[in-house]
């Protein structure tokens, strides 16, 4: 014999145990350097920096290092 429950999981029951499963939105900052909203605790998309100091190097398309 498998391991079979014996009796269906109501829907409360059911509900009750997802109760702590979900996703929590990311949270948004604005970016000190340059304004934009961005994610919390990550460097910013629009300049690529963070905590004051250039992490990424953004791609644009004026000619600039
Ligand atoms: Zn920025």
């Amino acid at each position: 014999m498998g391991a079979v429950p014996k009796r269906k999981v109501s829907r409360h029951r059911r509900g009750n145990r997802r109760r702590h499963q979900y996703l929590t939105p990311p949270e948004l900052t604005k970016c000190p350097n340059c304004g934009e909203l961005t994610r919390a605790n990550r460097a910013c998309i629009n300049c690529g920096q963070y905590k004051g100091r250039q992490v990424v190097v953004v791609a644009s398309d004026e000619d600039e290092e």
